[in-house]
C-alpha cells in the first residue's frame, strides 16, 4: 500500500485534472470522460496502452483518498482490496445521497391513454413483491414522447436508481399492447428497485445479476412476454421512431415507405429493450 500523495485539495476536478492525476499515478496515458451514466458509474477500457475511463459526474468532487483509490484500482483491479472497499463505499454513499436530493424534481405522469401505470405497479407489487421491505417504491410514469429516426432500437423501460424512478416508453401506451405485457415490463423495472443493493465489484453496478435473472425467469408471464416482444419488436421500434403508440400491423395502415426497416440491435430477448 502506497501512501497517498498530497494531492491538491481544491475540488471540483475537471476531466483534464483527472487525466493528469491518473497519468501521474499510472505512468500511462489516460483519457477521462465524465458521464451521466447512473448504472455504471465507472467504466474502464484499455486500448493500445491508453486507459479510457468514464466517470460519473460526482467524481469531480472526489476527495484525495478516493482519487488515490481509483488509481490503485486501475492499476491492480480487485487485488487492491482496501482501495476497492473505499471506492465502493464512497460511490455508494454518493449515489444514495443523490437519491435523496433528486426525486422532488422528477415529475412523472403514470396515467396514459390506455394504461395506468400507477395502478398496474400497485398490482405487481402486491402480487410479486409483497415480502420486500423497501423504504419507498420508486415512482412510475411514462417517458417523454420524442420520435427519433436515427434510433435502431429502443428501451421499453428503465429504472433510475438515483432519482428512484421507473419509466416506460410511451410507445407501450396503446390498446394494442396487452396489459400483461406492460405489467411484465413494470415487474422487470421494479425488480431492479428491489435488488438495488451495493452488489458491486470494482466500482461497477451489477445490472442483471444472477438473482435478477432467476427471479425474472420465475415470473409467470416471462416466456409469453418474450414471445410477444419478439413478434412485435419491429413495430415497437417503428412506433418509437414515429413518436406514436404501438399499433398492430393491420391497424398501422399508412406507414412511411421511404424509411429503412429498423433492425433490432439485439433480438435475443426482451432484455435487449429493458434496462
Ligand atoms: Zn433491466
Amino acid at each position: 500500500m502506497e501512501s497517498a500523495q498530497p494531492l491538491e485539495p481544491t475540488p471540483p476536478l475537471g476531466e483534464d485534472d483527472w487525466s493528469a492525476l491518473l497519468e501521474r499515478a499510472l505512468e500511462a496515458p489516460v483519457r477521462v470522460r465524465f458521464s451521466r451514466a447512473r448504472h455504471q458509474v465507472v467504466r474502464l477500457a484499455r486500448h493500445r496502452g491508453t486507459y479510457h475511463i468514464s466517470l460519473a459526474r460526482f467524481f469531480s468532487l472526489a476527495p484525495p483518498e478516493i482519487r488515490h483509490a481509483l488509481a490503485m484500482w486501475m492499476r491492480s483491479g480487485r487485488r487492491a482490496r482496501k482501495a476497492c472497499a473505499a471506492l465502493d463505499g464512497w460511490i455508494d454513499a454518493h449515489v444514495r445521497a443523490l437519491a435523496h436530493e433528486k426525486p422532488a424534481h422528477v415529475r412523472l405522469e403514470p396515467r396514459g391513454s390506455h394504461h395506468d401505470l400507477a395502478a398496474l405497479a400497485q398490482g405487481v407489487i402486491a402480487q410479486h413483491f409483497a415480502q420486500e421491505e423497501l423504504r419507498a417504491w420508486p415512482s412510475v410514469g411514462w417517458g417523454r414522447k420524442n420520435g427519433s429516426r436515427s434510433r435502431r432500437t429502443l428501451r421499453l423501460g428503465s429504472f433510475d436508481p438515483v432519482d428512484r424512478v421507473v419509466r416506460l416508453h410511451p410507445a407501450l401506451d396503446s390498446a394494442d399492447v396487452p396489459m400483461w405485457f406492460v405489467r411484465y415490463v413494470l415487474f422487470h423495472e421494479l425488480l431492479h428497485a428491489v435488488l438495488d443493493r451495493p452488489e458491486r465489484s470494482k466500482g461497477r453496478r451489477v445490472i442483471h445479476g444472477r438473482e435478477f435473472v432467476a427471479r425474472e425467469r420465475a415470473y409467470p408471464d416471462f416466456e409469453r412476454a418474450l414471445a410477444w416482444e419478439r413478434e412485435h419488436v419491429l413495430g415497437l421500434i417503428r412506433a418509437a421512431r414515429s413518436g406514436r403508440a404501438f399499433a398492430l400491423p393491420t391497424r398501422a395502415a399508412q406507414r412511411p415507405a421511404a424509411r429503412p426497416t429498423p433492425t433490432p440491435a439485439d433480438d435475443r430477448s426482451v432484455q435487449g429493450l429493458l434496462f
